[in-house]
């Protein structure tokens, strides 16, 4: 469904139909994870393909993330693209140097310029994110990409910032920037990936920001009257806000998904929009695929089978060509549904099934669905761990895949398991609702299987139409065939963006420099 231009009352924005016409457009796509350097879900991807997706499209776009110590050197040019920075934190400087990688576009496709904010101290550490001092590591992240630009000579018409790591960024250029000649021109638009994690610092973290005259921020929501919640900066100062479907769009508008900023973004409605997330089809293609047992495309389907013996004999489950196999990847928190999946387990595991799940996060779903997996050792086993080879032969040896999310954004697995052959069952909301539709026996159509209510015995019922339906082998076929010919590209999400782009630069300058 293209709605991004629905202008229905209660619904979010609408953008006009004019592409940016003008000189390459400079952005600049601040983004704390992204894949193939740093990655733990949906948001590594998407920095990562989206940029790539709007360099094919002429602009001039330059990713930007802390150079953490996983990412090797290997990946870096030996130059550093600025050596040396002095980033103002609080009342000193910090010292920084920016080194420079790329995203490789593929065969006859421009590689897009990444660089990484490098300060030993704050991002020479174990893991991304869990730090106590996380909301300064990313001040100084945020704060030393902007200096970046200036030393590099290089003014972005845009800053395109993603989740709350880097909502400090339109509040700066609304307030510490304001009457900076090289950012007069810059605007911002702000993406909501998860709204669930807004980053809630107090006044310290003012004073870090050389923001503490301002204050706080939100006197009409008490619960963040003297908190500083950096997700609700970025939505309050952005120029354009945008999600990553469109019906999340919709949802985070009521207080059921709004996480308490439904108020803010009610009031900032008129510029909000829902663009659904692509995937990476030239990383993600069964066809190329290294990590498969066996490669398979869609005239190939029954190489498929292959790689699903592969994976029952990796998971250690018999090997049994005709027993549906149910695949799961994601984090393991609340959001994915494991509070409805947990009580059903037991019903689901008395099918005839084989379930293997793989995540990291919540130590208590470990402690349960490891739980689950010695229980039922001959049908179902849990990796719990980050693997992306292992994921993607889930993606590619399941016959289904399972998201019961009680909310999820936009969600990334369904898509890739579609393009993998594998048929998703999934919880409408969000994302999910927006890429899969019900399969109807009747009038052929759909490409998956919905339930509504957040509810196992909801769950309970979509899977057993799954089950039922994968007995009739012509009908899985098609519905397979029709999840892996569906277009989950970027393209056009990313000209949604450069619309989304022109109507920030555009309501800038109509505001003038507040
Ligand atoms: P979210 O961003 O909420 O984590 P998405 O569905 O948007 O969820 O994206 C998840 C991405 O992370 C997908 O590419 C998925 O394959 C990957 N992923 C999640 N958990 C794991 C894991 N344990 N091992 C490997 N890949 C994972």
């Amino acid at each position: 469904m293209d709605n991004v231009g629905d202008t229905n009352a209660g619904a979010p924005g609408s953008l006009g139909k004019h592409p940016v016409q003008r000189r390459p457009l400079r952005v600049l796509f601040l983004s704390v994870e992204v894949e193939t350097f740093a990655k733990t879900g949906g948001l590594g991807d998407v920095a990562a393909a989206l940029p790539k997706a709007l360099r094919q499209q002429g602009v001039d776009v330059r990713v930007c993330l802390p150079c953490y110590r996983q990412i090797p050197e290997s990946r870096l040019d030996p130059q550093p693209a600025v050596p040396h920075l002095d980033v103002p934190v609080a009342d000193r400087t910090e010292p920084v140097a920016t080194r420079q990688g790329w995203l490789r576009g593929g065969e006859g496709e421009p590689d897009v310029p990444v660089y990484l904010i490098q300060h030993e101290r704050y991002f020479d550490r174990e893991s991304i994110y869990g730090h106590a001092d996380d909301g300064e590591r990313f001040l100084v992240f945020c704060r030393g990409a902007l200096e970046m630009c200036r030393a590099l000579g290089w003014a972005p018409d845009v800053i395109h910032c993603n989740d709350w790591h880097t909502g400090i960024i339109p509040n700066w250029l609304r307030t510490l920037y304001k009457d900076d000649p090289f950012f007069a021109d810059t605007a911002s638009v702000f993406t909501i990936h998860n709204l669930a994690y807004q980053g809630h610092f107090d006044a310290h973290f003012l004073w870090l920001a050389q923001l503490q005259e301002h204050g706080f921020l939100y006197p009409t929501i008490p619960d963040f009257a003297n908190v500083v919640n950096l997700l609700g900066r970025g939505l309050l100062f952005a120029d354009a806000v945008t999600t990553v479907s469109e019906t999340y769009a919709r949802e985070i508008l009521t207080p059921e998904y709004g996480e308490r900023l439904d108020p803010l973004l009610r009031e900032r409605q008129d510029r909000l929009f829902g663009i659904v997330n692509g995937i990476d089809e030239t990383m993600l293609d069964p066809l190329t695929d290294p990590h498969l047992a066996k490669k398979f495309g869609v005239e190939t389907l029954e190489a498929r089978t292959e790689n699903k013996a592969a994976l029952q004999r990796e998971a250690g489950l018999p090997v049994e060509p005709s027993v549906p196999l149910i695949g799961m990847v994601g984090r393991l928190s609340g959001q994915k549904g494991l509070d409805i999946l947990v009580p059903a387990l037991e019903a689901l595991l008395r099918q005839r099934i084989q379930l293997v799940v793989l995540g990291t996060g919540d130590p208590h779903y470990h402690h349960l669905l490891h739980a689950a997996e010695s229980k039922h050792a001959e049908k179902m086993r849990a990796f719990l761990t980050f693997n992306t080879p292992l994921a993607q032969r889930i993606y590619g040896g399941s016959d289904m895949f399972l998201m019961p999310s009680r909310y999820e954004p936009c969600g990334l697995g369904q898509m890739i398991a579609m393009r993998y052959g594998s048929v998703p069952i999934v919880r409408a909301t969000g994302g999910l609702a927006d890429t899969v539709q019900d399969w109807d026996p009747i009038a052929d159509t759909g490409n998956g299987f919905r339930f509504d209510a957040y509810d196992s015995f909801d769950l309970f019922g979509a899977v057993t139409r799954a089950l039922e339906t994968y007995k009739y082998p012509d009908r899985w076929r098609r519905l397979q065939r029709r999840g892996m010919e569906g277009d989950f590209s970027w393209r056009t999400s990313a000209a949604k963006y450069l619309r989304v782009y022109d109507l920030a630069l555009r309501s800038k300058e109509r505001a003038g420099v507040v």
